[in-house]
């Protein structure tokens, strides 16, 4: 046996423990009752730490050691190099990082994430505040550890959207400013855009769900790889590419809910189903600094996928023109009275609102970045935490013009703080740039893509996917695939302009 064979023999059995942590976490968030949370808390603990120990271990690093040496000169790009970089680079993170960090860190997140619920319940900001001050001196700890030259925040990104720094995102999000901000002014001028009466009709649960899972397999979801499953709050999870399980919500009165829901977590879903089957059980859909069986290169490109299906796609009038007698023949009685035209304004109604889960296309980056500006200001103390419930609510005063009633409807809204991740918010923003960049690039390599899509045939752009972007898996950094996929870096050119397009269309001055 090779060098290389020992370490993907013994990469295999890691990904093996990871992708039963997902099988776990599935049952826990499908179908689990709640007295199983307690034993199920250890059970995860327990393979998490196993899986943790056997990566970080001297075995492992020696395994690494010996299959670098042995690809000496081997392609850069190639799978197998790229396969042991992975490995390196997380394992010498984690011989920095103290075990003690991690292990205080994880137990604090369970208290502090009950703690959470109830301040939001109780609308209570200073109940959390002391676990929050308690979440930020270990982001610090953690950003200390791992390592960095300019920002702390540039620390906490690497475990999510690697080559990303807090000075990137203040030139992209400065971008992003200088154009959503006079779009959504001139939208707004309109005055309020009220919910369609429509939308509050009864849309039967079981014609939402043959809908939603219609539209999934147009966009290529493979029901021999996955399954469909209802949870509160919607998300993708794979067990290698040989199973990819999706899920979303119904609300009886708001069937958007359910068929925007599965759109996003089809794209999220195609991603894993994409993966090359050489990738299966190997470091490359394998995220070592997460604990995490995963097959894609950072966060954002996995919500730049999840985006693509649910917005350029799902919520385009190209989709609609086809799809909306479709559902109609579902819905003849809720729909027969409302036209393709107020069904696609209301699919892209944009309301400035305070709750980022429901914000729309427009809105939803100004969402982010006001949360990304408070994480970096937190980690490089331009605000302490008893600061945050003002800074919070002035600055969605100045990017949405509302100002929050109450904490729960501010600074309480997300668990994301009281889990300890810090710096995961940006992603969903760099998932829409990269989304509007592979859709450009898309259509100029692909002849004839845009009839493809108004015919709503789905293969081109899936391939086309698959081919740039899915197969390699964990491979190449997001800014190498976006340079492969579109020859480009990063930039904010075509999102923008796709959402300076479709929105002066539909709201025209
Ligand atoms: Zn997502």
């Amino acid at each position: 046996m090779t060098a290389y064979e020992q370490f993907c023999r013994h990469a295999a059995e890691i990904n093996d423990i990871l992708c039963a942590i997902n099988v776990l976490q599935w049952d826990a968030r499908i179908q689990m009752p709640p007295e199983g949370a307690q034993t199920r808390g250890y059970q995860l603990a327990t393979l998490t730490r196993l899986a943790q120990e056997r990566f970080t271990s001297a075995e492992n690093g020696r395994l690494i050691e010996v299959a670098e040496s042995e690809l000496t000169g081997a392609d850069p790009d190639s799978y197998p190099v790229r396969a042991v970089k992975a490995a390196r680079e997380a394992y010498d993170i984690f011989q920095r990082i103290p075990q003690d960090l991690l292990a205080g860190r994880a137990a604090l997140s369970a208290e502090a994430q009950n703690v959470w619920a109830e301040a939001r319940k109780k609308n209570d900001y200073a109940l959390f505040a002391p676990y929050l001050k308690q979440m930020l001196a270990y982001a610090q700890q953690m950003a200390e550890a791992i390592g960095y030259s300019d920002h702390p925040y540039d620390a906490l990104l690497v475990q999510y959207e690697p080559g990303m720094t807090a000075q990137r995102l203040q030139t992209l999000f400065a971008e992003l400013r200088a154009v959503s901000l006079p779009l959504l002014e001139r939208i707004t001028a309109a005055g309020p855009q009220p919910k369609p009466a429509f939308l509050e009709r009864e849309f039967p649960i079981e014609q939402q769900r043959a809908f939603a899972i219609e539209a999934s397999v147009a966009f290529g979801y493979d029901l021999n790889r996955g399954r469909v499953d209802v949870a509160p709050h919607p998300f993708e999870i794979s067990f290698t590419r040989q199973d990819v399980r999706i899920t979303t919500r119904y609300q009886l009165r708001y069937p958007f809910a359910a068929i925007f829901g599965l759109m996003h977590e089809t794209g999220h879903g195609l991603y894993e189903l994409g993966a090359a089957p050489e990738l299966t059980r190997s470091a490359l859909t394998s995220d070592y600094l997460g604990m995490y069986a995963v097959g894609g290169a950072s966060f954002g490109m996995h919500e730049a996928q999840s985006r693509m299906w649910e917005n350029l796609v799902g919520r385009s009038l190209a989709f609609w023109q086809v799809y909306y007698p479709r559902l109609q023949e579902y819905f003849s009685t809720q729909l027969a009275d409302v036209s393709l035209d107020t069904f696609y304004r209301a699919a892209n109604r944009v309301q400035p609102s305070l709750i980022r889960v429901e914000a729309d296309e427009v809105t939803y980056n100004l969402h982010i970045m006001l949360r990304t500006e408070i994480e970096m200001g937190l980690l490089d103390g331009t605000y302490t935490v008893d600061e945050l419930p003002a800074a919070w609510n002035a600055k969605m005063e100045e990017y949405l013009g509302l100002t929050p009633p109450d904490d729960a409807q501010g600074v309480l809204q997300d668990v994301h703080w009281a889990t300890g991740y810090f710096g995961s918010f940006p992603t969903y923003t760099l998932g829409n740039i990269m989304s509007g960049q592979l859709m450009a690039a898309a259509r100029r390599q692909v002849s004839g893509l845009d009839d493809a899509l108004a015919r709503c045939e789905y293969a081109p752009l899936h391939n086309w996917l698959i081919d740039n972007i899915y197969r390699h898996a964990r491979a190449y950094t997001p800014d190498e695939l976006l340079i492969r996929a579109t020859g480009e870096a990063l930039h904010t050119g075509p999102y923008l302009a796709y959402l300076t397009e479709k929105f002066d269309a539909l709201y025209p001055g």
